[in-house]
């Protein structure tokens, strides 16, 4: 089954055709990024305006890559929500015309769904039940993925998302946006130890996480260090930061494999490309006798490929849609 999928939640526009759920015969994407950096970050109208300029040629794109004509699509997926609403709806828009055009099923994919089903594409052997660990620029996420569409919220931050927090963080030491990158290119030039950041416990709920107090320290210190005319060492808080953001992830993603029950867990999201991070997974899961699946690099971040991914087996499960399909800027994975 050729799925065509879309992807414009925030600032990737991104056409992709899966086979089967785990083939990618095409994965088409233009970023916005240097665009919106001008900014600081994501700008939602422009980025909702420059969706619009690029989505019909990256689908003509994703179906010359894949060597297929419009009548090879069996089905249309498109992410429906969560994220920016203009932008989401943009995809959407598109979809629906598409699946209308070509007389094809209308598969809406929850964004963050598709995060972790980025794995399928990348591991055959890949298959529920696991834990994710979904973390990106608006999620950060512990999941009990039960079956391919069947998935339960174990713990969640409470404010911030880890991305966010590494966004934020990144502007004060004055890193181009989205920070991620290029805070994990800085960390890795020092040890660290250097300054003390808090740790969160939210009481009663020891898998939910925090970050904005982690974010205001970061704030906080940079802007001090400013003040008094004292050097900041901007690769030690660096390091310092993501470690910090490991520390709240890693172990309560291990704490929840030990509540479950589960030995496989599967890391989801652009913050999952972290090298610090996935070396702390990849150290917790060995002690802890768990699987471990990282996804690479370039499946990390958004694309359309995770959404035709998920697709497939939303529409196995017979969700699809029909063409009163809405988008939504939030929306619980857990509800589809
Ligand atoms: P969501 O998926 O929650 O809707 P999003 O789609 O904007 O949000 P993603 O595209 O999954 O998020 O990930 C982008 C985030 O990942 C950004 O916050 C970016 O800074 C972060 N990121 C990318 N690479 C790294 C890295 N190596 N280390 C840490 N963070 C990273
Ligand atoms: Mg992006
Ligand atoms: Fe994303």
């Amino acid at each position: 089954m050729n799925i065509l999928a879309f992807e414009s939640s925030c600032d990737e526009t991104a056409v992709a055709v899966v086979r089967d759920g785990r083939t990618v015969l095409s994965d088409a994407i233009l970023s916005q990024a240097d665009m919106h950096a001008l900014y600081g970050g994501v700008v939602p109208e422009i980025a909702s305006r420059k969706h619009v300029e690029a989505i019909a040629g990256l689908t003509d794109q994703a179906l010359s890559d894949a060597g297929l004509t419009k009548s090879d699509v069996d089905a249309v997926a498109v992410t429906y929500a969560p994220g920016l609403i203009g932008a989401v709806l943009v995809g959407v828009s598109f979809a629906k015309s598409v699946a209308y055009a070509l007389d094809v099923p209308l598969i809406p994919v929850h964004h963050v769904r598709g995060h972790i089903a980025a794995n399928y594409l990348a591991f055959p052997e890949l298959e529920p039940p696991f834990l994710a660990l979904a973390i990106s620029g608006g999620n950060t996420l512990i999941v009990d993925v039960r079956d391919y569409t069947d998935m339960a919220i174990l713990g969640a931050t409470r404010d911030d998302a880890a991305g966010e927090c590494f966004d934020k963080a990144a502007r004060v030491l004055g890193l181009p946006y989205p920070g991620g990158k290029p805070m994990d290119a800085l960390a890795q030039q020092s040890p660290g130890g250097k300054y003390t950041l808090p740790r969160v416990h939210v009481e009663g709920a020891e898998l939910d996480m925090s970050f904005s107090g982690l974010k205001t320290a970061v704030v906080n210190l940079a802007h001090n260090a400013q003040q008094k005319g004292e050097p900041l060492d901007a690769a030690a808080l660096a390091r310092d930061f993501t470690q910090a953001v490991s520390d709240e992830l890693v172990p309560r993603a291990m704490e929840a494999a030990r509540r479950t029950g589960r030995r496989t867990i599967v890391a989801a999201g652009g913050v999952a490309a972290n090298s610090i991070i996935r070396g702390d997974l990849e150290r917790a899961c060995r002690q802890a006798g768990c699987r471990l699946y990282l996804p690479p690099l370039r499946l990390c971040g958004d694309n359309g490929a995770m959404i035709g991914a998920q697709g497939y087996y939303e529409y196995l499960a017979g969700h699809t849609a029909d063409l009163s399909l809405n988008a939504y800027a939030t929306r619980d994975l857990d509800r589809g």
